[in-house]
């Protein structure tokens, strides 16, 4: 989604500069009195603090606007004066670097919004400014009222992914600690940073909880400073494992998913299907005749050949298959929701698209590239259809090639 940004500043020289450095488009009014029925339909705010903008940041406070404010005085009175509105964040413009935080914080607030908390409390007063301050940074949140509530939010496969949760220790049904140690049979302190929100008197319940498994904690009651800082931690560290996971799970030569990456996926979205008693298919499909193009070409024009063929059958499928670079010139997709006719129609129509596209090597040399596929479509475990789809693949070379075999 696109943000429309409004800077309301009357400092021209840094509301232009700030301009031009913001990750979306964003109108400039110098105005500082301008009225908030005038410019509603915006989704950030960068505003000027001053008396004549006290009123306008209220309004659009209520209206749960994105608000980021600017000012030139860092004094104590000012502080507590803006910690009152309800913003996301505030910046002092006093220096040259102040125009890169603030481009920082709109980042944030737009990274934030594939964000989601689950909070675990059974305390209404808690939850209720816990969400608050969320909604002001753009994360979202579910919530929770104990830990079995938790625990089956998890495990429900249609449930949002949880980037961090948050998690109360005294409520009902499963404590927080006991929710914590169940977490980690599961997942790891990267894959889900936990954060424990412990009464000031608890000292040794925060390490009893540490040593269970909790990346961090807050003392209530905090400073909504604190607690801010302590919550982007936690979500950064759970963005650099993700990072770190995605980058062994990808091919660097065409970009797809590798072979490790389909099993981790595979096998998941297979169980998912039986459960469900959903038909799926498997299909391997190896480039005929590759070692050629590498023996003729060279094996540059093969990693080009490679990147070729991997970009014309993924426009062919739909988003939901699972296509990844198998190994070598191998390749391997999963149809899911899809019936043995499916999986024929799909595959053939693959065959064909790839044998009718033409691969460019310079301006006077172009070839065809085909394929071969084998489909297994009967249900069996990830490893048995794997092996039943290379079978079928291995005949259908036997007998030809550029050709589709199933069961
Ligand atoms: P068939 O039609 O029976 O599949 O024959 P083929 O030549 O396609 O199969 P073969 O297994 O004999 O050769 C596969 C070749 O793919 C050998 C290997 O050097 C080449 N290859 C594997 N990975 C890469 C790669 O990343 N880049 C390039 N350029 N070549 C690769
Ligand atoms: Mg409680
Ligand atoms: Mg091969
Ligand atoms: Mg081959």
């Amino acid at each position: 989604m696109l943000y429309k940004t409004l800077i309301i500043d009357n400092d021209t020289r840094f509301s232009h500069g700030l301009q031009e450095s913001l990750p979306d488009f964003a109108t400039i009014i110098s105005d500082l009195s301008t009225t908030v029925d005038r410019v509603l339909e915006y989704d950030i705010y960068i505003i000027r603090f001053d008396p004549k903008t006290d009123t306008l940041i209220q309004e659009l406070a209520k209206n749960n606007k994105l608000i980021i404010i600017l000012t030139n005085k860092d004094t104590q009175s000012v502080r507590e004066k803006i910690l009152t509105y309800n913003i996301t964040d505030y910046i002092v413009t006093n220096c040259q670097i102040s125009k890169i935080f603030v481009v920082k914080t709109v980042q944030r607030i737009i990274q934030n919004s594939k964000k989601t908390i689950l909070i675990v409390d059974d305390s209404k007063v808690i939850l209720n400014k816990i969400t608050m301050l969320l909604k002001i940074q753009n994360i979202n949140y579910i919530e929770c009222n104990n830990g079995k509530e938790a625990l089956d939010y998890l495990d429900n496969p249609e449930s949002k992914k949880i980037d961090l949760l948050m998690t109360d220790y005294e409520m009902p049904i499963i404590n927080g600690y006991e929710l914590v140690k169940k977490i980690r049979d599961n997942y790891s302190l990267e894959e889900l940073p936990i954060l424990v929100l412990s009464g000031s008197e608890d000292t040794y319940m925060i390490s009893r909880f540490l040593k269970a498994g909790a990346n961090d904690y807050i003392t209530k009651p905090f400073l909504n400073e604190e607690f801010l800082a302590r919550i982007n931690n936690a979500i950064s560290l759970s963005d650099m494992f993700e990072k770190v996971k995605n980058m062994a799970m990808t091919d660097q030569l065409t970009g797809l998913h590798n072979r490790t990456y389909f099993y981790d996926a595979g096998v998941k979205v297979l169980e998912m299907l039986q459960r469900a008693k959903q038909p799926l298919a498997i299909a391997m499909i190896d480039i005929d005749n590759f070692k050629k193009i590498n023996d003729t070409y060279g094996h540059e024009v093969g990693d080009r050949a490679l990147i070729h063929v991997a970009s014309t059958i993924t426009e062919a499928l739909r988003k939901s298959d699972i296509f990844v670079r198998f190994g070598g010139e191998e390749f391997v997709i999963l149809l899911p929701n899809c019936s043995h006719e499916n999986a024929l129609k799909t595959t053939n129509k693959i065959c064909k698209i790839v044998a009718d596209s033409t691969f460019t090597i310079d301006k006077q040399t172009s070839i065809q590239i085909t394929i071969s596929i084998g489909v297994a479509t009967k249900t069996d475990t990830v490893d048995n259809m794997l092996n039943t789809a290379d079978k079928l693949m291995y005949q259908a070379k036997q007998n030809g090639k550029n050709r589709v075999y199933t069961e």
